[in-house]
């Protein structure tokens, strides 16, 4: 009996994590250089013995530096293991009326995963035949909006004007602007919370702060909105941080020299990386993010991913319709991407 109430879904799958260290790895768009001096410095000035205690619910400390750092009050502040988990508590909070909430066709593949476990009505729309996000489409009732921006897989970024003008004509619904990868050229709409009190914008330290292992996520918004999802954190888990991620958060982001330095470098070994693969004949997307999505013209995505697989080399591949022909390449060292272009020059 007990097997015919459990929750039916279909989970998220994540890239893949090999084992192996020789693997050139491309495929889940996590940082090439390590966190900052100041985090290791942290991790080795840890007191264990801290770990008797429960860590501080309210994150305090790093809710407190995540404000210094953008200049908003910390009660504008929402923090969680990873943006996964803050996405997660904003469907959680926010998506509970009748209406469907709206996200684009081609986006991230949580987006739908978290819809069907909370029981969230949802209708995709889709993007243009750029891939483009068609403003238009978000002018329909619905029961909340979330759109990543700069988009993935495709890194495209929408200018402020296309996001500004679907916030402006859903002042009734909560819009969520998820800005994993903002840091890497995009414009950001962090401004414009104080002008909209249903705006949410989401952020990691997963990939511009190099800490995917350390699981740091966080929301800036209105008081009002974070209150709410304070609330329900609090009625879910209320410690989910750990007191030595909250002591490695503080310090990743005091480091503004060594963060923008480290974005500077993904960037150019991410132009480097375009034109190289223009050269080789690859329709590329012109991409804000740390990755490029890409179509090869001489044989096809599924194919290279195998090929490159078979020589240690891992990018991301989406066996999904309108995507099925397209690689994800995440922005490794210059040597890392030297090699993949090698590798590529050679299967042609
Ligand atoms: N949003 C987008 C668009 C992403 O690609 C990712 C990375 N998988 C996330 C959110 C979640 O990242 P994290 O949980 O590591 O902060």
């Amino acid at each position: 009996m007990w097997r015919d109430y459990i929750r039916q879904v279909k989970p998220y799958t994540p890239g893949e994590q090999p084992k192996d260290e020789n693997v050139i790895k491309l495929n889940t768009n996590e940082n090439p250089y390590p966190p900052c001096v100041g985090v290791r410095d942290a991790i080795k000035d840890f007191d264990y013995n801290m770990l008797r205690k429960y860590p501080d619910p309210a994150v305090n400390e790093l809710r407190q530096a995540i404000a210094d750092y953008h200049d908003v009050d910390i009660r504008n502040v929402f923090v969680g293991v990873g943006s996964d988990d803050v996405l997660a508590m904003c469907y959680m909070t926010f998506f509970n009326s009748n209406k469907p909430i709206l996200f684009p066709d081609i986006t991230y593949s949580f987006y739908d995963v978290w819809a069907e476990e909370f029981d969230v009505l949802y209708v995709t729309k889709p993007l243009d035949e750029n891939f483009r996000i068609v403003p238009s489409d978000y002018k329909t009732i619905n029961g909340g909006i979330i759109i990543p921006n700069p988009n993935a897989p495709t890194g495209i970024e929408e200018g402020i004007d296309t996001i500004i003008d679907i916030i402006e004509n859903n002042k009734d619904s909560i819009v969520i602007i998820d800005e994993a990868y903002v840091d890497f050229g995009a414009e950001s709409v962090l401004p414009l919370v104080a002008k909209y009190d249903n705006l949410i914008v989401v952020r990691t330290f997963s990939k511009s702060r190099s800490l995917a292992g350390s699981r740091i996520g966080y929301a800036i918004a209105s008081k009002e909105i974070i209150k709410a999802l304070h609330n329900v954190k609090y009625s879910y888990n209320s410690y989910t941080m750990d007191s030595l991620t909250i002591k490695i958060g503080v310090e990743a982001i005091k480091d503004d020299k060594y963060f923008k330095e480290n974005l500077e470098k993904v960037i150019s070994t991410r132009e480097w990386t375009y034109n190289k693969l223009l050269e080789l004949g690859f329709e590329v997307f012109e991409s804000k993010a740390n990755f490029l999505f890409a179509k090869p013209n001489f044989i096809s995505a599924k194919e290279l991913f195998h090929e490159l697989k078979k020589k240690n080399i891992f990018v991301r591949y989406f066996d999904k319709p309108r995507i099925n022909e397209y690689l994800r390449i995440s922005i490794g060292t210059d040597q890392e991407m030297k090699e993949l272009i090698d590798a590529i020059t050679l299967l042609k």
